[in-house]
């Protein structure tokens, strides 16, 4: 096991992060911006090092600090959280070289999956199903007509290193394709220095649902059932549950197995997620995060099972704990995402907390890494926690979130509370009946 280990983020994953080293007995060292001197994780943490002025690049992004951080304090792994670094295939080969662990998996499958014609070419190669289109890269409009016509309209256009849910055109007919293809290649060259766009068939209303996976490096691969993250605003998720309330039983067990043996052949080591649109009781892969995600509290809330510490057991060679007749699925969990954000239009409202509460009781994890008297600094990610709410079935988890959103106060700045107050009273919700539209649509409805 680790003696040390670096912490290379910020936030409320920070603190998650470090709750977990601190019940495993392992020292922890984080790292800080100028500007997160003040930071919960940096009171918390064993040691602390300053790496750098405000701007991510400089700091938190700055892989030669991060490195230098590690050899100063003999921290012996690096768990990155999620963003910042946490799927920068150099930054792993680089602690490797370091003889640092990388909590998380090898550089070459960072590298498959931060690829998206490649990774969909994985994906497909090892029995996942993916969405129908192109096989590749596509250059000419002849091609790309004929593909097209081909899986039929409406497609999307992609860009292979896209992400954020940038990059993307909808074609309905011929005419936007010819265009789209143009200018989907030239805003990915800008924007990512690499132009290579693929076509796929446009799914109209689909949900977005993904499997959470881990795998041991050593050939085993387990699934701990799937996430249904649909409620999104420009790509942004903003609620999430598990179980999804679209899925039965079957179709469960089926997409769970069949993400666990591609994570056992691929060689997978460590905690990962496949994504996926579903439509009409097909799942369409879209991508794969080689790391933990956001969301990750609602599969530990169903399952009682640390991913955290599954993930440094896993890193430290530990292996996993659990085989999958251990993971047992118990009930409803449900993350409301909380931003500092105007709840209508989103725009950050960074300042100082005057008085933060959270809510208690049976059910209710918050993770967040704000207090009262906190000043949120300007240049980083809104999140500032999450509330996330266990109950026996999806109506009990109803029930209680409502009362939790109830005694939830943020007081100082502007929150998303009051959306997710709206959102919990709404029947469609309450259903469960909802796709990937759905959220702009009520949104724009509400204006
Ligand atoms: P990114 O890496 O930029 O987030 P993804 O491939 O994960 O890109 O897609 C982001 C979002 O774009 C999806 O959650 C979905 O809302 C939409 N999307 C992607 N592919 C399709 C598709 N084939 N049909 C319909 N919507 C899609």
């Amino acid at each position: 096991m680790f003696q040390k280990i670096l912490i290379a983020n910020r936030g409320e994953i920070a603190l998650r992060v470090l709750r977990a080293c601190k019940e495993l007995g392992i020292q922890t060292v984080v790292v800080h911006s100028t500007a997160d001197a003040d930071a919960m994780h940096v009171r918390l943490a064993d040691e602390s090092v300053c790496i750098g002025p405000p701007p991510s690049r400089d700091s938190y992004l700055n892989i030669h600090q991060i490195v230098a951080a590690c050899e100063i304090t003999g921290a012996d792994a690096v768990h990155p959280g999620y963003g910042f670094l946490s799927e920068n295939a150099k930054f792993a080969d680089i602690l490797a070289a370091h003889n640092i662990t990388f909590i998380g998996p090898s550089g070459d499958h960072i590298r498959i999956m931060g690829d998206k014609i490649e990774a969909k070419r994985t994906a497909k190669r090892l029995g996942i199903p993916v969405v129908p289109g192109s096989d590749g890269a596509v250059t000419d409009q002849k091609e790309a007509r004929r593909i097209a016509a081909e899986i039929g309209y409406p497609v999307i256009i992609k860009a292979s290193a896209g992400g954020g849910g940038r990059g993307m055109k909808v074609a309905l007919t011929e005419a936007d394709l010819e265009i789209g293809l143009q200018t989907a290649s030239t805003e990915a060259g800008a924007a990512f220095g690499d132009d290579a766009v693929y076509i796929e068939k446009y799914l109209e209303k689909p949900r977005h649902i993904e499997v959470q996976v881990f795998g041991d490096g050593a050939g085993r691969g387990v699934h701990f059932g799937e996430r249904d993250c649909s409620l999104q605003r420009r790509h942004q998720k903003v609620w999430e549950e598990a179980p999804s309330p679209a899925l039965n039983a079957e179709e469960r067990a089926r997409i769970g197995n069949i993400c666990a043996k591609a994570i056992a052949d691929l060689g997978y080591s460590g905690a990962g997620t496949i994504e996926f649109l579903y439509e009409n009781g097909e799942f369409y892969f879209i991508e794969m995060n080689t790391r933990l995600q956001v969301e990750h509290p609602v599969t530990e809330a169903i399952t009682g099972i640390d991913l955290v510490h599954e993930q440094i057991r896993v890193a430290s060679g530990g292996g996993l704990s659990v085989r999958q007749e251990d993971i047992k699925f118990n009930g409803h969990a449900i993350e409301c995402r909380i931003n500092a954000e105007d709840p209508r239009t989103f725009t950050p409202s960074p300042g100082t907390i005057t008085h933060f509460h959270t809510p208690g009781g049976l059910g209710i994890r918050v993770d967040s890494g704000v207090y009262s008297g906190y000043k949120i600094p300007p240049y980083y990610d809104s999140l500032i926690g999450k509330l996330i709410v266990h109950g026996r079935n999806r109506v009990e988890c109803m029930m209680r979130l409502r009362r939790a959103l109830d005694e939830f106060v943020v007081d100082g700045i502007k929150t998303t509370l009051p959306l997710f107050r709206d959102l919990v009273g709404n029947a469609d919700i309450a259903n469960g009946d909802y796709d990937i539209h759905w959220l702009e649509k009520y949104l724009a409805k509400e204006e």
